[in-house]
């Protein structure tokens, strides 16, 4: 084995070595070596990152927004080219199977194209008479600098939500990425500048909880986005405001699915199947329950268990594998005391996924509870692993009751085929993202994405027009004229 490479930051269109005594593992999960060591950068290499960034947001505000959308295009041009390296960068970080981070890149450049739609974006508004002689016109501007927080689990699309638009709207942008998965980032940096970005634009600042300290207290920094799990997420938005930044957190989740008697049971199998146990459960979009008819239960829990045992587990990079390790031996550890919690307080255990996993790596195996209720841990808490959890229930109001106990709200599905359950379900949970015969009701650039309750802090959520409302503030101008006669 070669020398284990340790990564730099990105500061000012260069890479930079960190004076930091603190340096971690970055491991692949799915066979435990060391592929780098990432750097935990001082409080203080953020601070001269945001210095920068101030200086690059004079000419990066002033440029104008078709230059700007050039860069972006370029930059997308660059992404799709290098795609599948990409995606072997995200299974070798993450773990996930390669198909997975292969749609997960495309998810990551559809914002880069959005974000390039800038000048239609940005364009404000205007009404030529507000009173007689007198317009009003409202004009969008950038508004500074932005920092930018994310997880481990999608290390190109979450960031992806951020930057490109920020950036498109005028701002320059700091990124902390996700100490477990910092390697996409720095390829992330590279292409940008290749496109034409100007130094100090965009800046990557590795590290943990100092850098978001950092981010969090600098006056500079006028607006942070965040995601990642429930507890950080409340503490970088409690913090953030409390120092008068925008702050938008999306956090944690626990999505529940419903599942009704006139479902078609093979397509409801087949999606369940890769909403739970896809990236080894570690979306924050994953189906976590699943509430079922008491008609279809039985035939419903007979071909999941059967299925579910089939799934072929491995190294993602082998693309015969559906599921990938989860991301530490922890995070396999704290899954494995979940199991048995469930099993303590009573639920069923139809599959284990304790048994039967690579001696290699940090595998859970796809893990499957009955009889579970609401006041068992695993119902309440966020698993973050392939394990599901289904529920016997009466009717749609019982599943829609049920899931709305949930203190998260992130997303929410439902597989039927009648017109009326779709629309009771739309009107009655609690969940920003809705499913209805589909698995995953994936973040889309051209929408807003988010959660409801526990599941979000803030208002705009990220993605769609709420990305361009989020990165900009307004001044609107109303000006009076001479009524003239020019004849
Ligand atoms: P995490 O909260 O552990 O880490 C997220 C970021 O916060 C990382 O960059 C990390 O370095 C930083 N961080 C962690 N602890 C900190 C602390 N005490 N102080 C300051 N910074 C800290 O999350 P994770 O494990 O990387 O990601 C998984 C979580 O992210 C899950 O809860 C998942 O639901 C959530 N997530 C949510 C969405 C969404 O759209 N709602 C999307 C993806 C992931």
């Amino acid at each position: 084995m070669g020398e284990i490479r340790t990564l730099k930051n990105f500061v000012n269109g260069k890479w930079v070595g960190s004076e930091t005594k603190t340096f971690e593992d970055v491991l692949n999960p799915a066979t435990e070596e060391v592929v780098a060591r990432v750097p935990i950068s001082t409080k203080k290499e953020l601070d001269e990152a945001v210095e920068i960034a101030s200086e690059a947001f004079q000419l990066w505000s002033n440029t104008a927004v078709p230059k700007r959308a050039r860069i972006l295009f370029k930059f997308q041009q660059l992404l799709m080219e290098n795609k599948e390296d990409l995606a072997r960068l995200i299974t070798i970080e993450n773990g996930k199977a390669y198909s997975e981070a292969l749609g997960e890149v495309q998810r990551g450049i559809e914002n880069v194209e959005f974000a390039a739609g800038a000048p239609s974006l940005t364009m404000g508004d205007s009404l030529s008479s507000i009173a007689t002689d007198v317009e009003a016109t409202n004009y969008r501007y950038p508004i500074g600098v932005v920092g930018g927080i994310s997880p481990f689990n999608f290390p190109m699309m979450v960031p992806c939500w951020m930057f490109p638009m920020a950036i498109a709207c005028g701002n320059t942008f700091i990124l902390k990425p996700s100490e477990r998965t910092p390697l996409l980032t720095e390829k992330l940096a590279e292409l940008f500048k290749e496109a034409g970005l100007p130094d100090g634009v965009f800046q990557i600042v590795n590290g943990a909880h100092d850098v978001v300290n950092g981010i969090l207290e600098h006056p500079e920094i006028q607006a942070v986005s965040f995601v990642g799990s429930e507890p950080v997420g409340k503490y970088v938005y409690q913090k953030g405001s409390e120092n008068l930044k925008r702050v938008q957190a999306l956090t944690g989740a626990k999505n529940h699915t419903i599942v009704l008697n006139d479902a078609d049971l093979d397509e409801t199998i087949r999606n369940v199947i890769a909403a739970a146990y896809g990236s080894a459960g570690e979306r924050c979009m994953a189906a976590s329950v699943v509430a079922v008819e008491e008609g279809i239960y039985d035939a419903f829990m007979e071909q999941l268990a059967s299925e579910a045992k089939q799934l072929k587990m491995g190294n993602g990079l082998d693309e015969e594998v559906f599921l990938g390790p989860v991301i530490r031996k922890e995070h396999q550890q704290k899954t494995f005391d979940y199991i048995q919690k469930g099993v303590d307080e009573g639920a069923t255990l139809v599959l284990d996924g304790r048994e039967g996993i690579p001696s290699e790596g940090y595998f859970v195996g796809p893990t499957i509870f009955t009889d579970v209720t609401p006041e068992m841990t695993i119902w309440k808490e966020e698993l973050f692993a392939p394990v599901l959890c289904v529920v016997k229930v009466k009717n749609l109001a019982a599943g829609v009751e049920l899931a709305n106990k949930s203190v998260f709200a992130n997303g929410a599905c439902l597989f039927t085929n009648s017109a009326n359950a779709i629309r009771y379900f739309r009107e009655n949970i609690d969940a920003g993202m809705l499913g209805v015969n589909l698995g995953v009701p994936a973040p889309m650039a051209f929408f807003p994405f988010s959660g409801w309750k526990s599941s979000f802090y803030g208002t705009l959520h990220a993605n769609g027009k709420d990305g361009v409302e989020f990165y900009t503030h307004k001044k609107v101008v109303t000006a009076r004229y001479a009524t003239k006669d020019f004849k």
